[in-house]
C-alpha cells in the first residue's frame, strides 16, 4: 500500500461541471492525500494509483491506471459503472451515506404528504376558482409501500412510520423491520401492491428491475393509487404509466427520474395533468458528507487493507 501523500485521482466524465467542487471537498476530507484530476497525472503517477474516486468515468480513462485495485463512486446509484466495468472484475464501491438516506427519507415524506393531503387536486381546484372541501383521510388509513428496502428505503420507512402511515416494503431478500409489513421476491409483490395507496420506487436499476413497474404491476394497484419514482426512470414502463394515468386508474405520479435526463421538452410528462415533474432533485449527494465517507473508506483501506463492501456485479447493485 502507498504511504503518506499518495496521489489519488478523481476520474470524472469529460466536462463534468462539478469536478472542481468535488476536488476541493475531497481534498479537504483527505488532507494526507493529493487528490488530483486524472489528466494531471503522468504515466508513472498513473501506474502508482491503486484506488480512484469516480464520478461517471469513461472506462477508457480508468484503463490508463494499470494497477487500480478498486474504485469509489461518489454516487449511490452505480448502474452505469456496473454496466461499463462489471465484466472487468474491478471492485466498485458505491456511496452509502446516512445524510443521503436522510435527505431521501425527507423527500419521500414530503411528496407522500403532497399526495396524501390531496395537493394536486386542490391546485386544480384553485386554477378553476373552485371552493370545495373534501373529507380528509388519516395517515393511519393510508398505506405507503416502498419498492426497495435498502439504505434509502429503510430510512424512508422509518420517516413514514413516524408520520403515522401504514408502511409496506418489498425487497429481493426478506427484511425484518419493526412496524413495516415486509414482502420479498416476485411472488409477494402482488399482495403488497393490492393494498397500496402510494407506491414509492427506491430500487436500483438492474436487468431485473428495468421495467418492473409495468402495466401488470400498475393494474395490481387499487384504483386511484399514486406513484412516486425517486430511483431511476427505466424502472417504470413509461407507456404503461401513461396509459394508467390516462385511464384514471393511477391518480397521480411524482417523477424525479426519467429514461432520458434532462427530460426532453417534447416529453408527455411535462404537461400531463396527473404528473408532477421534478428535475432529479429528491436526494442530491452532499459533497461534504459524501467526501467524509469516501475519505473514511480510503483511509481505512490504506491503514488496514480492508476494502469497503463492493457492489455485486452479477446482481447489478
Ligand atoms: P440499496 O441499499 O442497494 O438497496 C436496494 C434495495 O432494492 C434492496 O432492498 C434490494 O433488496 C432491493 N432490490 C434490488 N433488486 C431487487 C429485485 N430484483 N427485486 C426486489 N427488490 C430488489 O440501494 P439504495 O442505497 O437504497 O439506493 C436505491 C437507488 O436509489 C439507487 O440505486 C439509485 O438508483 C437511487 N437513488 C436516487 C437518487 C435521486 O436523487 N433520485 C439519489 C440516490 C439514489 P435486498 O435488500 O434483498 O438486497
Amino acid at each position: 500500500m502507498s504511504g503518506a501523500q499518495s496521489v489519488l485521482p478523481l476520474v470524472c466524465a469529460p466536462g463534468y461541471p462539478s469536478a472542481r467542487a468535488w476536488l476541493q471537498a475531497l481534498q479537504t476530507a483527505l488532507p494526507e492525500e493529493r487528490v488530483v484530476p486524472l489528466d494531471m497525472l503522468d504515466a508513472a503517477q498513473r501506474a502508482a494509483c491503486e484506488v480512484a474516486i469516480v464520478a461517471n468515468p469513461q472506462p477508457a480513462d480508468l484503463r490508463t491506471l494499470p494497477n487500480l485495485q478498486w474504485v469509489h463512486s461518489v454516487w449511490a446509484g452505480v448502474e452505469r459503472l456496473v454496466g461499463d466495468l462489471g465484466g472487468s472484475g474491478l471492485p466498485i464501491v458505491r456511496l452509502v451515506d446516512p445524510q443521503l438516506a436522510d435527505t431521501m427519507a425527507e423527500a419521500v415524506l414530503a411528496w407522500t404528504l403532497y399526495l396524501h393531503r390531496d395537493m394536486p387536486r386542490y391546485a386544480r381546484q384553485q386554477a378553476a376558482r373552485q371552493w370545495l372541501a373534501h373529507d380528509p383521510v388519516h395517515a393511519r388509513e393510508r398505506t405507503v409501500s416502498l419498492l426497495g428496502l435498502g439504505a434509502l428505503g429503510e430510512a424512508a420507512a422509518q420517516r413514514l412510520l413516524g408520520a403515522g402511515f401504514q408502511v409496506c416494503g418489498w425487497s429481493r431478500t426478506r427484511k425484518q423491520l419493526p412496524g413495516v409489513h415486509c414482502h420479498a421476491g416476485a411472488a409477494e409483490l402482488p399482495a403488497m401492491l393490492a393494498r397500496t395507496d402510494i407506491l414509492v420506487c427506491l430500487l436500483p436499476l438492474t436487468p431485473q428491475t428495468q421495467g418492473i413497474v409495468d402495466a401488470q404491476a400498475l393494474a395490481g394497484l387499487p384504483a386511484g393509487a399514486s406513484l412516486i419514482n425517486f430511483a431511476r426512470g427505466p424502472i417504470v414502463d413509461d407507456a404503461a404509466l401513461r396509459a394508467a394515468l390516462d385511464s384514471g386508474h393511477l391518480g397521480h405520479a411524482v417523477l424525479d427520474v426519467f429514461a432520458q435526463e434532462p427530460l426532453p421538452e417534447s416529453a408527455w410528462q411535462w404537461t400531463h395533468p396527473a404528473v408532477t415533474v421534478l428535475p432529479h432533485i429528491s436526494a442530491p449527494t452532499d459533497r461534504a458528507t459524501a467526501s467524509a465517507i469516501v475519505a473514511g473508506n480510503i483511509r481505512r483501506w490504506r491503514a488496514t487493507g480492508q476494502m469497503p463492501q463492493a457492489v455485486d456485479a452479477a446482481r447489478g447493485y
